[in-house]
């Protein structure tokens, strides 16, 4: 009998990963919030993926953090701001040597999880797979793409790889992963604040173009000196490409704050613009952003953190 994955968040991307790990024949767990939510999630009878106008219910077994059960790897899936928090509620849970793969966007939360549980490897991802919510339990893959996992501190891969490749989830195993998420959070840093404030689709800020650019020289400037220089590459240029090849969309910030949902600014601008005072780097449309931006979701009633 192969390892279960517990999979604790039954979101976009948990449910994307629960559901094609089942499909594959895999053991899947689920690790709901609370008994509350797990009797909702049982009365619906499973998670929902939809998928080419097709819908498929998984019937994966669910549970809480209170169930007895040892964990010896754990897909973690919920947004950063959680993150700590949900990893402390199943701490006493990990068998000894588990290992954790954090889905979280942005950089910040990694650390802390693997300050929570020091005797467990935390395998760091970083996904362009795009999903979203269209209902509880229920997920539509909306965007195909790659997922990079890696760990800094231990260049080896893990067995389970070729159970993602039977699962038909697209990764690739890097020694770089921070460099990764550091371009990833660059290219964050620089289009969705910006799409907030001036309330626009991605292709909006073909009209702002000075702006962005000043922008990419600061976040060069700061991955320059975090040791990042191949996540500084032609940053400017990866920056406008993307606004191009995304410009009908609304930024995933954008997305948050017109839901009304709490964004994870503190893990993307929040984390360059602490990253900048401890290096002592005097970035200031980079700090001045971060001000507008913690102002609007003040103003709108949002947690600006
Ligand atoms: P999401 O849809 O909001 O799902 C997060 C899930 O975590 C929710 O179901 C939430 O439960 C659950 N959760 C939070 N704390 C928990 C706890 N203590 N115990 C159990 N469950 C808990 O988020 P998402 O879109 O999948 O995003 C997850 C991460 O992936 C984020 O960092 C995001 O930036 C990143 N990401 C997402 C996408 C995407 O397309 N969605 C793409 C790339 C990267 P409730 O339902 O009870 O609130």
């Amino acid at each position: 009998m192969s390892t279960p994955w517990h999979v604790l968040g039954a979101g976009s991307l948990g449910t994307l990963w629960a559901t094609r790990l089942t499909r594959a024949g895999l053991p899947v767990r689920l690790i709901l919030r609370d008994q509350a939510r797990l009797q909702a999630y049982q009365a619906a009878g499973g998670l929902t993926l939809v998928e080419h106008d097709r819908s498929c219910l998984h019937a994966i077994p669910g549970e809480t953090c209170a169930s007895p059960a040892p964990i010896h790897r754990l897909l973690l899936a919920c947004k950063a701001y959680d993150a700590e928090a949900a990893v402390a509620s199943i701490a006493t849970r990990l068998a000894p040597g588990a290992e954790l793969i954090l889905l979280q966007n942005g950089l910040g939360s990694q650390d802390a999880v693997a300050a929570r549980v020091p005797g467990a490897r935390c395998i760091a991802a970083s996904s362009t797979e795009g999903a979203f919510r269209d209902g509880d339990w229920r997920v539509v893959f909306a965007g195909h793409g790659y997922t990079w996992l890696g760990d800094a501190g231990h260049p080896t891969a893990p067995i389970w790889l070729d159970e993602l490749a039977a699962s038909g989830i697209p990764h690739e195993w890097t020694t770089q992963i921070l460099t990764r998420l550091w371009r990833k959070l660059a290219l964050n840093c620089a289009i969705n604040p910006l799409t907030v404030l001036h309330n626009c689709r991605n292709g909006g800020l073909q009209q702002h173009q000075c702006e962005v650019a000043t922008l990419c020289a600061e976040l060069s400037e700061l991955l320059q000196c975090c040791g990042q220089p191949d996540a500084a590459q032609n940053l400017q240029q990866e920056v406008e490409r993307v606004v191009q090849a995304t410009a009908a969309n609304y930024s995933s910030m954008h997305q948050d704050v017109t839901q009304r949902r709490r964004t994870e600014i503190r893990y993307l601008l929040g984390h360059a613009c602490e990253a900048a005072r401890r290096h002592q780097l005097v970035l200031p449309h980079l700090q001045q952003l971060q001000l507008r931006l913690k102002e609007h979701l003040h103003l709108r009633g949002l947690p600006s953190d």
